[in-house]
């Protein structure tokens, strides 16, 4: 009997059947776009052989204007359909089911031919969109249309027509983009007849056993977005027009409230799809934040939905369904969403990985095979680095020990777990827990080890991390001055009024630790809807509350410091960063930068401005939290050099700068490749 029982029940399409209820959405991994098709496929084929019923490709833009950026893959020409018919049949060898996005980005492609209903620029998009006439409008669908049929010969079992997050077709749908006075524009009828049309006229030509899945946007999250009986109308029209599935999109990418990030609670948007079961006869797919069997059941077998899709979770285990299926759910590697590896790699033109897993789209390149000769391998430091080289090493076959002066695993993610808004930090130290025991990894917790206690392995890996960078502040010896270290790990007692010293990811996370009292509104979904302003849109056009974002009051006055003048965050991650500042500008935080730190006393925090020291300033704190960076923990790798001792030096203690889990797991899992 398993423990997902609604998950894992197959799906009568009819004409096909699903084996079971998990989709995985689509991702823009960049990989289509490196034309190295076998890489593509592999990609795709080991997601199928690790068990989920249908997958969605990144989205294939139908023809240039409508691509999301120029280069990106398109489906317009035979060469296409060759290169396509390598990934559909390989997933077809691996037993299992592909559909192909169809991604027009209208005013959101990033070049200048853009399209869209009207003259109306995307704040997120330097470039304004060309409005198109009828005979413009007749070519988009045209388009589309050719692009399903060129995918349906492609082997393809079905498409996935984009119609949410704010791209072409979301843009006719709703009066904020589409101004227009003619048959697509004004009444809602109007405005719903692109989408309708795309969905009859692809149903014409691809005959009747084909998927078509219809993304359609249940909440848009931007003023003048759809109510939802437009939402309810829209998805009856669509049924009508041949559509075999509905997929939930949330929210457009210019829409200020997070939807997929870290903070956002689990399944936070299933209530959403779960308006429209019943009045829709075809299947209704749920999607966001959903990275657990246990969370996509829970969906389930509350009529939330007839399907989950998840898409990063998917990158970050490739047998997150098999592994379901085994009973082995405490193995899945859990997807943290943080969106370090995948979206702010896709943001900033790099080929999408993840965080948890290097794997993911590397499957080609970076493989941990059986070990030719096995080896002995000492590791030292339990932290991310050590963990992800003592796991692969492991599974290569060789015998490793851990060795970690903590009491726990987990190094520097135990300080980031305690952060509101960081709970998944939680469920990736179990996992890394679980793991270790399963691969039979000895672990020496509450050990210092020595120069003298690594001889007689083969392998020595030094993980020891990182140690704060001493700041040099006269007075920061003073009782009212704290590392973070010991705020996060050791909690100890911080006054009401707080200056942070340092405004990187730790200063940033130390704030938000300190603003904070009370539930995790990220586990606490009516407070986390409060905080951000969303709103059910059956009450309130596009889900957003007239009140807007009704943050808590900070829990205390904190003024966030930093040396540099230029904004505060610029270096966090590319997709999350206007979070983290949107919180804390919630929460009344001072942002002061440009600063010298000149002394710590009993008033507070004394700085100056510039060069020439100007400006002397008291900041009025009760308590300073020294955030200001961190350098190598090296001790042990040198006396290993001295003793002539060989050993790999990893994570924080080989590079501390801009040092974050992504890299460590990274370098770490590489260098376990290769021993
Ligand atoms: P960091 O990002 O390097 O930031 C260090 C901060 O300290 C900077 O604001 C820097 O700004 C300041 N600083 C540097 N030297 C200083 C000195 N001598 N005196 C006073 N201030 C000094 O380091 P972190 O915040 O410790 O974070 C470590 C890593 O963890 C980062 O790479 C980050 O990616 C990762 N992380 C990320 C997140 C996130 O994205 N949410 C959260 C936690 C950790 P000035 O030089 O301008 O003063
Ligand atoms: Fe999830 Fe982070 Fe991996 Fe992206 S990088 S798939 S958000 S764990």
């Amino acid at each position: 009997m398993t423990a997902y029982p609604n998950m894992l029940a197959p799906l009568d399409l009819g004409f096909t059947t699903l084996k079971n209820r998990v989709l995985m959405g689509s991702m823009h991994t960049g990989l289509e776009e490196t034309r190295d098709w076998n890489r593509v496929a592999e990609f795709y084929a080991d997601r199928a052989r690790g068990g989920v019923a249908l997958m969605v490709t990144g989205g294939i833009g139908p023809n240039l204007e409508g691509s999301v950026l120029p280069g990106a893959a398109m489906m317009t020409t035979e060469e296409d359909v060759a290169n396509h018919s390598i990934i559909t049949d390989r997933v077809h060898e691996a037993g299992g089911k592909i559909a192909m996005q169809i991604l027009h980005a209208g005013r959101y492609s990033y070049g200048p031919k853009c399209v869209s209903p009207s003259p109306v620029k995307s704040p997120i998009s330097p470039f304004p969109p060309n409005p198109l006439d009828e005979d413009g409008i007749e070519k988009q669908i045209a388009d589309i249309v050719n692009a399903s049929v060129l995918a349906q010969k492609a082997g393809y079992d079905g498409v996935e027509i984009m119609g949410s997050e704010g791209y072409f077709i979301n843009q006719f749908l709703v009066t904020h983009t589409n101004k227009r006075d003619d048959r697509w524009g004004g009444s809602y009828e109007n405005r719903m007849r692109l989408a309708i049309e795309v969905v009859r006229r692809t149903r014409e030509a691809v005959g009747t056993d084909f998927i078509i899945i219809y993304r359609l946007s249940m909440i848009d999250l931007i003023p003048n977005g759809s109510t939802h009986d437009e939402v309810v109308q829209l998805a009856q029209e669509i049924e009508k027009a041949g559509a075999t599935i509905l997929n939930t999109g949330i929210g457009w990418h210019e829409a200020r409230i997070p939807t997929i990030a870290t903070s956002v609670p689990r399944a936070a948007f299933a209530w959403v799809t779960k308006k429209l079961m019943g009045k829709v006869s075809i299947p209704v797919i749920t999607s966001n934040r959903i990275n657990t069997p246990e969370v996509a059941e829970e969906v389930l077998s509350t009529g939330c939905a007839d399907m989950v899709s998840l898409a990063r979770p998917m990158l970050a285990d490739a047998d997150f369904v098999n592994k379901a299926i085994a009973g082995d759910g405490a193995k899945i590697a859990p997807c943290i969403a943080c969106n370090q590896a995948c979206l702010d790699h896709t943001f900033g033109g790099k080929l999408t990985s993840c965080l948890v897993n290097p794997r993911a789209c590397h499957e080609t390149e970076l493989v941990i095979d059986k070990a030719e000769v096995t080896k002995s391998v000492a590791i030292v430091g339990a932290g991310p680095a050590g963990l992800s080289t003592a796991m692969a090493a492991a599974e290569r076959g060789h015998t490793v020990t851990l060795f970690d002066r903590a009491d726990e695993i987990g190094g520097q993610l135990n300080m980031a777990k305690q952060v509101p808004g960081k709970e998944e930090f939680w469920g990736l130290v179990d996992w890394y827990r679980t793991m270790v025991a399963d691969l039979g990894i000895t672990v020496q917790l509450g050990r210092e080890v020595g120069p003298d206690d690594l001889t007689g392995f083969d392998e020595v890996i030094i993980a020891t991390g990182v140690i704060p960078r001493d700041p040099s502040i006269p007075g920061q010896d003073r009782d009212n001055v704290l590392s973070y270290i010991d705020v996060l790990r050791h909690k100890a007692p911080v006054g009401d009024r707080v200056a942070v010293i340092g405004a990187g990811g730790i200063g940033f996370d130390v704030s938000e630790y300190l603003l904070h009292e009370g539930d995790s509104p990220t586990e606490n979904l009516p407070l986390w809807m409060k905080e951000w302003g969303v709103t059910d849109p059956a009450e309130h056009r596009s889900g957003l509350a007239p009140e807007g974002p009704q943050p808590h009051a900070p829990a205390r006055q904190v003024t966030l410091l930093q040396r540099k003048k230029q904004a505060h965050g610029k270096g966090l991650g590319k997709t999350t960063g206007w979070i983290h500042r949107a919180t804390l500008k919630m929460k009344d935080v001072s942002f002061v930068g440009g600063v010298n730190y000149e002394r710590i006393d009993d008033q507070g925090l004394h700085v100056s401005f510039g060069e020439e020291r100007a400006d002397p300033t008291v900041i009025e704190c009760d308590t300073v939290v020294l955030c200001s960076g961190q350098i190598s923990e090296r001790s042990l790798a040198d006396a290993l050099e001295v003793k002539g001792v060989n050993c790999h030096v990893i994570g924080g203690a080989d590079v501390a700068a801009e040092l974050d889990a992504k890299r460590a797991i990274n370098q770490g899992t590489r260098l376990a490749a290769s021993l």
